[in-house]
């Protein structure tokens, strides 16, 4: 008898949209068929755990006759399309966001039938059209860009040496962690708020190997501009540089940062533009970049309203008095709200009325839920992959291991006089970096069970990387590490400086000897 394999399924949700029936779906898989929680991801999808094989097809058909698809949310091609999630409906720029983040998604799709046939027997489902340009641009040929092996035009047989992750967000709003993306794309609009092209980064990666010097976090590059027009072709000429030139021998260099590390960005460029039949337009001026979380509530700018909902280490389940799931699905059979999915792996649920408020809240806190006005910014900010016990490549404990890391966080802060003080904690249960916790302003990299590499000096917006401080902390000696570098924060920052921006000006080294010269107490 074949053994009872469990399986992680992740959804494809570009933009982090989740219609009102496929929650409902996906809560109920995960109470008949999982583990009875749904995982928020750090990539705008859902994951549902533990679903076994035998229960595989009914899931996954479940899961597509729902509006839903898990196509592409995993392998070595295109990932799930990020964009920010906010609803705003008066606000142009954010409306390009998340339909090119659909639109990129679509001409990334695998053409394969085989998803289908394999799931649902062929059967064909009844979906939203494709829109035309994006269809064309697929099918047209260019230097070279377009495969025709097989079924897939723009991956051919091979399809990607590796992932490949892919965000449109808008300028100044970084609740995306561009620079982190393969490729990053910033709509740029005219004074009439009409779309005009996109500012492009690319090469940005978080995955490392510990101890393998040659594996390294990279943030993207700026490499140019592009009219709307020119968007497929542009990202089609990247795709297909990191498609022929990608390293294919050895996966833990095959990402494209490591392609373009070792090019250098002129000679990435100039590929990109051979494939691409022209030379890309310099980068645009930007604003500064913002984290945003969209947490508590907001107007949509049409009349209605959204609500942020702070998920902790993006779980909903229901444990205790704490019952978000519970919560979200009678908030579901009530009002039928769409949900977004956030890049710090929280819920916004939208097109609210405003007469629903009041009940809403009241429901949310019936269950146990909390404002993000009751939440400790240390949590709030934070973020975990899921590793123990459902992530295979697991080797120390995250999800579950970060709360009480924070609470003795928290306890030294207050123990040194920075009770007020917050900023960007993550951790991830290997250096995959799923979190991405090499742009934390405090990143926490399991090494052994219960020991973790510790990154310091990313900064509170996500747009600069942390560097390794220290190899192996185990976990019980967190407060003899931390606390030193705390008060030396305290007594040596510039005013309002964040914990990030400090460690980075000073220097890992004058850290160091914070800790070495540090008297208990
Ligand atoms: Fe990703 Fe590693 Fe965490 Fe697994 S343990 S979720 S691979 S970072």
């Amino acid at each position: 008898q074949e053994k009872d394999y469990q399986f992680m399924l992740r959804t494809r949700s570009p933009g982090g949209f989740i219609p009102p029936q496929l929650y409902e779906t996906l809560d109920h898989l995960a109470d008949e068929y999982g583990n009875g929680t749904l995982r928020t991801t750090t990539r705008q999808g859902f994951q549902l755990h533990g679903i076994l094989k035998k229960n595989l097809k009914t899931v996954l058909s479940s899961i597509i006759k729902s509006m839903g698809s898990t196509l592409g949310a995993c392998g070595d091609l295109n990932r799930n399309v990020m964009a920010p999630p906010a609803p705003y409906c008066d606000r142009p720029e954010y409306e390009y966001a998340k339909t090119y983040a659909n639109y990129i998604a679509d001409l990334l799709t695998p053409q394969t039938g085989a998803y289908y046939e394999i799931w649902l027997d062929g059967e064909k489902i009844v979906s939203a059209e494709e829109n035309p340009e994006v269809k064309a641009a697929r099918d047209r040929n260019g230097n070279g860009t377009i495969f025709h092996e097989g079924e897939e035009p723009i991956y051919g047989k091979h399809y990607m040496p590796r992932k490949f992750k892919c965000a449109v967000t808008v300028p100044g709003d970084n609740s995306v962690d561009i620079y982190t993306q393969d490729v990053g794309l910033v709509v740029i609009t005219n004074a009439a708020g009409e779309l005009e092209g996109f500012n492009v980064l690319a090469g940005g990666g978080m995955g490392r190997t510990h101890r393998k010097e040659e594996t390294f976090p990279r943030i993207a590059d700026e490499i140019g501009y592009v009219d709307r027009a020119d968007i497929y072709d542009l990202m089609k000429a990247i795709v297909a540089t990191q498609r022929d030139y990608g390293d294919r021998t050895n996966r833990r260099h095959a990402r494209m940062k490591y392609l373009i590390e070792d090019w250098g960005v002129d000679k990435f460029r100039a590929q990109v533009e051979d494939y691409f039949g022209k030379p890309l337009k310099p980068f645009k001026p930007l604003p500064p970049w913002k984290y945003q979380d969209y947490l508590g509530w907001h107007e949509q700018g049409d009349g209605k309203l959204f609500l942020g909902i702070s998920v902790e280490n993006g779980r909903v389940k229901d444990d205790g008095s704490f019952r978000l799931k519970a919560a979200l699905q009678k908030i579901h059979q009530k009002f039928e709200l769409p949900m977004l999915i956030t890049g710090n792996h929280n819920i916004i649920l939208y097109e609210i009325s405003p007469k629903h408020q009041q009940q809403i809240d009241r429901l949310l806190k019936e269950h146990g839920v909390l404002p993000e006005t009751e939440i400790d910014p240390l949590v709030r900010y934070a973020m975990a992959c899921p590793a123990f016990p459902t992530c295979g490549l697991a080797i120390a404990e995250s999800e579950r291991a970060i709360p009480s890391i924070l609470d003795r966080i928290r306890v030294l802060l207050d123990k040194v006089g920075l009770e007020q003080e917050h900023f960007v904690v993550r951790m991830t249960g290997c250096p995959n970096g799923c979190a991405r916790p090499y742009m934390a302003e405090l990143g926490f990299v399991g090494s052994a069970p219960d020991t973790y590499q510790v990154w310091l000096g990313g900064s509170p917006n996500q747009t600069r990387l942390a560097e390794p401080f220290m190899e192996r902390l185990a976990l019980c000696d967190l407060e003899a590490v931390l606390e030193p570098i705390f008060v030396g924060f305290k007594q040596n920052r510039q005013p309002s400086e964040s914990f990030g921006d400090f460690c980075h000006r000073v220097g890992l080294d004058s850290i160091r000897t914070f800790v070495s010269n540090y008297q208990v107490n």
